[in-house]
């Protein structure tokens, strides 16, 4: 047996394509987004506003993939910490922040990560793989999923991962996070170590975000030494990139 899609690994053209492809309406493709991403379906047997013939038919051939929460821990200060199992056996984390009226979450890009800073355990892995577009995002609808009727307000990019070495997914996810879940883009920030080259592809390829830099020393003597990133593209490259 072929196996299933997994309808959100899909932008919107090719879920509107997918759909086209099974006879239906271009305005199926809206509904089937909002109960994906809004209403949390975790199949397609669960979205009631299709038909049961429709659901039967969707469900043959296509599947929703949730990410799967293995551990929970809140902190004594109102964080929380998720850890999140992948499909092929790897976990990522993701850390939500309470503050006020404010619930912030900061998410993964990467399992692993190839920057290598001194300070972290996660560089301490090396990059095992890029995430997909897909699994940045459903961080935040498992999160939701978790915390409801409460919602995730604001998004960091700012967990496991240099979200700029996976530049094309996360630019994707970016897209999907601001139209499909409805966060505005002035409450995301895209933080970096520092890869000058990319910072300069962000106008016009990717959403008007926030942009946190990972500065961490002032000087290039110290940065060199704990941030081996500094040693291709130093402060000054890095000032310049972001001006
Ligand atoms: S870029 Fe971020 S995740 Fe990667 S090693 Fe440095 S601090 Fe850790």
């Amino acid at each position: 047996m072929s196996k299933k899609i997994n309808l959100k690994s899909l932008s919107i053209d090719e879920l509107s394509g997918f759909m086209e492809g099974q006879g239906l309406p271009k305005y199926r493709a809206g509904q089937l987004l909002n109960w994906m991403y809004v209403k949390y379906a975790a199949s397609p047997a669960e979205i009631t506003e299709f038909s049961r013939e429709l659901r039967n038919r969707l469900g043959e051939i296509a599947c929703i993939g949730n990410l799967v929460v293995v551990k929970r821990q809140r902190s004594s200060d109102g964080t929380e910490k998720f850890l999140f199992g992948l499909e092929d056996g790897q976990t990522i984390e993701s850390v939500l922040i309470p503050d006020n009226d404010r619930l912030t979450l900061c998410i993964s890009s990467q399992v692993g990560c190839a920057m290598g800073c001194c300070f972290c355990l996660t560089g301490k892995l090396g990059l095992i793989r890029n995430l997909k577009a897909w699994e940045i995002v459903d961080q935040i609808l498992g999160v939701n999923r978790l915390i409801m009727p409460k919602k995730v307000t604001n998004i960091v990019l700012m967990g496991m991962g240099e979200p700029m070495a996976n530049f094309k997914e996360v630019v994707e996810a970016l897209k999907r996070i601001i139209s499909f879940i409805g966060i505005s883009k002035r409450r995301i920030t895209l933080s970096t170590a520092g890869l000058t080259p990319k910072i300069l592809q962000l106008p016009g390829n990717a959403p008007d975000v926030n942009l946190a830099i990972s500065l961490n020393a002032a000087t290039d003597a110290v940065r060199n030494k704990i941030m081996p990133i500094n040693k291709k593209y130093p402060i000054r490259s890095l000032i310049e990139a972001c001006r």
